[in-house]
């Protein structure tokens, strides 16, 4: 089956009981049983599993190519859950440009626990290696980055963690999606996804998930859920499964979209630096070709001449079809302060070291009209 097919289809069936071609809101806790500890068709507890949760692992399992897909209350809380695999002493190498909520939970709360962590630029790949030793559990990269759009080769990292059995390499794909991105196609272990963004895509949801090709794998990762709790309810697992159902409509358009406002700030006289893996001047671009397959998304991130924080805020309070906001990859536009919104949990000189400077603007393009974008970019720049 292709992609566009899986989004649709992938891993479903109509409901047994009515036919019902979108699987009810199975809003349940429990599950009645004929004879004590026989569950009917397994579901015992909406906490171990849910037929709608069921009806969405099943759906992200199909669009990334694993075989285990496990839905949580948040991205974080899909995080969380490959975390919480780790013991003291053990060490995790990760990518130096992160989401400054994973950021936050590797340094703020696991490294209280003992875990060690080391943050590489994933591109220099020899110093990638050099930090390796028997102590290395898990290798943690999120390509594009956010929100300077860094890229990592996956394939050229898999191949590296590949050669040590105890080593589980993780990719954050929210941003890529998997209709541009397939990390476990690539080599990875563990998809990671904060569902809230693309794969709901209606900026209405808050939820994660993980996606795996080994099964055992996919067992360890729904004990810790389990046995630790952070689910998704019915409700919010039927918002993202009917999300992903138009994934790759939706992601196509923003591709376009953020191409073309991409295109439009390049060439404006008050912008300094536009971050757009589809730009060819943009570093990864290479990567980007090689890895990201029919388009390069719809983030879009960028700086003033000036290099004031003032005009990056005066430019943000003038826009009317943007919207001034957190998040993403829903089909309405949204713009974000990164140093002062998004990323402030960053310590300020860390975030200067990375490049999240105080001009720098990240925007999400939305599915609306192009032309409304860029007359809304132009008169707040103006
Ligand atoms: C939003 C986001 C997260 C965290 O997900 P939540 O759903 O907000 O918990 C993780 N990684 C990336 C890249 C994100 O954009």
């Amino acid at each position: 089956m292709k992609f566009n097919t899986k989004a649709i289809h992938g891993g479903q069936h109509h409901d047994p009981s009515t036919g019902a071609v979108m699987p009810p809101v199975y809003q349940t806790s429990t599950y009645a049983q004929h004879n004590p500890g026989e569950p009917n068709n397994g579901y015992e507890y909406s906490r171990a599993a849910n037929p709608t949760r069921t009806a969405l692992e099943n759906a992200l399992a199909s669009i990334e190519n694993g075989t285990r897909g496990l839905a949580f209350s948040s991205g974080l809380a899909a995080t969380d859950c490959v975390l919480r695999g780790l013991k003291a002493g053990d060490e995790v190498i990760a990518m130096d440009d992160l989401y400054g909520g994973t950021y936050r939970m590797f340094t703020r709360i696991y490294k209280n626990s003992g875990i060690v962590f080391h943050f590489v630029d994933m591109n220099d790949l020899e110093k990638f290696q050099s930090l390796i030793n028997e102590n290395t559990r898990l290798v943690w990269v999120e390509t594009p980055t956010n929100p300077l759009m860094k890229l990592a080769d996956i394939e050229a990292i898999a191949t590296i963690t590949k050669k040590h059995p105890n080593i589980l390499f993780a990719v954050d794909n929210t941003f890529a999606t998997p209709y541009l991105q397939k990390p476990l196609d690539l080599g990875a272990d563990i998809v990671m996804h904060s569902a809230t963004k693309y794969l709901g895509g209606h900026s209405d949801v808050i939820a994660g998930a993980l996606i795996v090709k080994d099964e055992e794998l996919g067992n360890q990762l729904h004990f810790q859920q389990f046995a630790t709790g952070a689910t998704l309810g019915p409700q919010d697992s039927f918002l993202v499964l009917r999300g992903i159902k138009t994934l790759h409509l939706r992601v196509q358009r923003h591709c376009e979209n953020g191409a073309k406002v991409a295109d439009y700030l390049v060439n404006h006289p008050k912008v300094e630096r536009v971050y757009y893996p589809g730009l060819e001047n943009h570093p990864f671009h290479e990567i980007a070709k090689k890895q990201m397959i029919g388009g390069f998304g719809g983030m879009v991130t960028f700086t003033f001449k000036s290099g004031l924080k003032q005009d990056s805020i005066d430019f943000l309070k003038k826009l009317k079809v943007f919207t001034l906001a957190e998040s993403l990859g829903g089909v309405e536009s949204l713009a974000n302060h990164p140093a002062l919104m998004t990323h402030a949990s960053i310590p300020e000189d860390k975030r200067k070291e990375i490049g999240i400077t105080d001009d720098l603007v990240r925007l999400s393009v939305g599915v609306e009209d192009v032309d409304d974008l860029i007359e809304d970019l132009k008169q707040a720049l103006a």
